[in-house]
C-alpha cells in the first residue's frame, strides 16, 4: 500500500508572546487524510498551535511544513497558503447583512474570481452537504448556533483546503446542538478530509481520532491512538488531566 502522504509538519516549534513561552518545541506531524484530535487544559498552547498552522500567528522558531514545503513566512504568499488550510473557530462571524448563500460564496468570488453563478452552484451543493440545502437564502440570525456552526464550515470549505483545522468549533454551543455539528464533522472524515480538531467531546475524540495529542503547558506530552490515550494513558500528567474532564 502507498505510503499516506504528508500534510502538515511541525518541527521544533516555538512561539512567545513576550515575555510567555507559549508553544515548546512542538513536534507533529498529520498525514493525508488523518484526523488528529488535540486536548489539553486551557491556556495549554492548542489555540496557538492551529493557529500557527495557518500562520495567523508567526512562530518565533522551528519549522511549520505544509504538503512537504517549509512555509517562510516573510518570502511565501501566506495567503496562498491560507487556502490551502481551513479553519473553524468557535465562533462562527458570518456576515450578519449576508444571506447563507452569500456567506459561503464571499470567499471563492472575492479571492478565486469564482464567478457568481459557479460560486453559487458549488456553495449549494456545500449547504446540502452540512444540511442546510433549505437555509441557502436566509440571514444568519434566522439560523439556530449548530446550524450557524455549519454554515461556517460550508463557507471554510467553499475554499476548497485540503487541511482543515477546528478550534474548538462547539464549545460556544448549547449542548443540545453540539451533535449537529458534530456529525458534519464525522461525515468530513469519512469523506477523507484531513483535520486537526482542539475538542473537548471525547467521544468524538474516541470514535473519529487516528490520533489524540494531549498538551500541556506549551509541550505535547503524550500521543497515540484513542484506546491507548484514554485507556492506557502513559504519563501521569494526561491521567491527571483525563480524570479532570472525564
Ligand atoms: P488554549 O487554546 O490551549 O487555551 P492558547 O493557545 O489560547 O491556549 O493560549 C496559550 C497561552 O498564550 C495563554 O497563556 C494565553 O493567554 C496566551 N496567548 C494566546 N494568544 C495570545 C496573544 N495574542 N497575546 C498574548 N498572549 C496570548
Ligand atoms: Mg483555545
Amino acid at each position: 500500500m502507498a505510503e499516506k502522504g504528508e500534510m502538515i509538519r511541525v518541527e521544533k516549534l516555538n512561539k512567545s508572546f513576550g515575555d510567555l513561552h507559549v508553544l515548546k518545541d512542538i513536534d507533529m506531524e498529520v498525514k493525508e487524510s488523518d484526523v488528529v484530535v488535540l486536548i489539553g487544559a486551557s491556556g495549554s498552547g492548542k489555540s496557538t498551535l492551529l493557529r500557527c498552522m495557518n500562520f495567523l500567528e508567526i512562530k518565533n522558531s522551528g519549522k511549520v511544513i505544509i504538503e512537504g514545503k517549509a512555509v517562510e513566512p516573510n518570502k511565501d504568499n501566506l495567503n496562498k497558503v491560507r487556502q490551502k488550510v481551513g479553519m473553524v473557530f468557535q465562533h462562527f462571524n458570518l456576515f450578519p447583512h449576508k444571506s447563507v448563500l452569500n456567506n459561503v460564496i464571499e470567499a471563492p468570488m472575492m479571492v478565486k474570481k469564482l464567478k457568481r453563478a459557479q460560486a453559487e452552484k458549488e456553495g449549494r451543493e456545500l449547504l446540502a452537504k452540512v444540511g442546510l440545502a433549505d437555509k441557502a437564502d436566509v440571514y444568519p440570525n434566522k439560523l439556530s448556533g449548530g446550524q450557524k456552526q455549519r454554515v461556517a464550515i460550508a463557507r471554510s470549505l467553499a475554499m476548497k483546503p485540503e487541511i482543515m483545522l477546528f478550534d474548538e468549533p462547539t464549545s460556544a454551543l448549547d449542548p443540545e446542538l453540539v451533535g449537529e455539528v458534530l456529525s458534519t464533522m464525522k461525515e468530513l472524515a469519512k469523506e477523507g478530509m484531513t483535520m486537526v480538531v482542539v475538542t473537548h467531546e471525547m467521544g468524538f475524540a474516541r470514535e473519529v481520532a487516528d490520533r489524540v495529542v494531549y498538551m500541556h503547558d506549551g509541550k505535547i506530552v503524550e500521543k497515540g491512538k484513542p484506546a491507548d490515550i484514554f485507556n492506557n494513558p502513559k504519563e501521569q500528567r494526561t491521567q491527571d488531566f483525563l480524570s479532570s474532564i472525564l
